[in-house]
């Protein structure tokens, strides 16, 4: 794999606090990485020591072979987009994106013409006169991104773009995000909390603990094959099965026993084919289907998943399928 980004042991100290700890990525151009972890983690520090906002205490940041040691933000060529898109509120969306063209002299019309492309591309044509004060939080936030393209830049950083949405628009302003990047070939490095969203616009990911990246590959492999039960679990893994259970439900998924298991929620499915009986403990019914506990003999409490019209009742025992694509494993080294 050939990185355009390539971090190299990066360290950031705050004083006695090491925030980023020996930190390696690379990243191939045109593709979008996803920094995943929790909050005071350390990936806004990270972002920020990428960007040349953060002075880097040890490691090397290159990019296209380049040591960026030396050289200062607004020299790297990247742009940065935030949570609160920081549109300047007195210009219009339009004067908004255009802004940094015209900071370059670019010619009017040219500007007026990347402006009608970059708006089209965010799904805000007809927006161009709108100020920022009268648009939705989802559509500040895709003016923020097209401004952030206008400059077509080396690297897009973005640090927890749709967090300040709410989790509707977050979901579906994520799969926008993951087209307009693809479409204008983007090299993106993403910081993010919500595992749900980096799985949505990522192809690679990295997830980071306490200043550390614990695992990091393209979104596949890593959602396959976590290396821990907690990367598991900030993953969306609802649960680790171990030793006997783990066993159990390998036999039952039809996959070789060993190591872990995780599961995801929605790892059982309510169905007549099913060869795991289970005993429901509790129903919930939400606007998709009915979320369930059900108790699996020698297995435990598990999260169960049925068909919104299925008559499933607290104290029933049903036949549940086993999803292996919704199972991952985990290397036993973590027992
Ligand atoms: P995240 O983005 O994952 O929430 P941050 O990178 O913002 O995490 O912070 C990582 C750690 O570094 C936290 O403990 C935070 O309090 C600390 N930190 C961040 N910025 C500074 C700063 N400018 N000075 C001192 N400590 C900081």
């Amino acid at each position: 794999m050939a990185a355009l980004l390539s971090l190299r042991d990066v360290s950031v100290r705050y004083g006695d606090l090491v925030a980023v700890d020996s930190v390696s990525l690379d990243l191939p151009g045109g593709e979008v990485l996803a920094v995943l972890g929790p909050s005071g983690c350390g990936k806004s520090t990270l972002l920020r020591s990428i960007a040349g906002l953060e002075p880097v205490s040890a490691g090397t940041v290159r990019f296209d072979g380049e040591d960026l040691a030396g050289r200062a933000t607004h020299r790297r060529g990247f742009a940065l987009m935030f949570q609160d898109g920081q549109l300047f509120a007195h210009l219009s969306v339009a004067r908004n994106v255009g802004y940094a063209l015209r900071l370059r002299r670019v010619p009017p019309a040219t500007v007026a013409a990347r402006v009608a492309e970059l708006l089209e591309l965010v799904g805000l044509a007809g927006y161009a006169d709108r100020m920022p004060a009268t648009l939705s939080g989802g559509e500040r936030q895709r003016v923020a991104l097209a401004r952030a393209l206008a400059v077509q830049p080396r690297l897009l950083l973005l640090d927890e773009p749709l967090s300040a949405l709410d989790a509707a628009l977050r979901e579906s302003l994520a799969a926008d995000l993951a087209r307009i990047l693809r479409e204008s070939g983007t090299t993106a490095l993403m910081v993010t909390h919500d595992h749900d969203e980096a799985f949505i616009v990522a192809d690679r990911i990295a997830v980071m603990f306490s200043g550390r990246v614990v695992q990091q590959g393209p979104i596949s492999g890593v959602w396959a094959e976590p290396v821990d039960a907690v990367t598991a679990e900030f993953l969306g893994y609802a649960g680790v099965l171990r030793d006997d259970a783990a066993r159990r439900m390998a036999v039952a998924a039809g996959l070789e026993p060993g190591g872990l298991l995780a599961l995801r929620r929605s790892a059982l499915v309510v169905d007549p084919a099913g060869r795991l009986t289970g005993t429901v403990t509790a129903v919930l019914s939400t606007p998709e289907l009915l979320r369930l506990q059900v108790d699996v003999p020698g297995v435990g409490r598990l999260h169960a998943v049925a068909r919104l019209d299925a008559r499933v009742a607290v104290g029933e025992q049903v036949p549940l399928v086993v999803e292996a694509s919704r199972i991952a494993r985990i290397p036993d080294s973590d027992a």
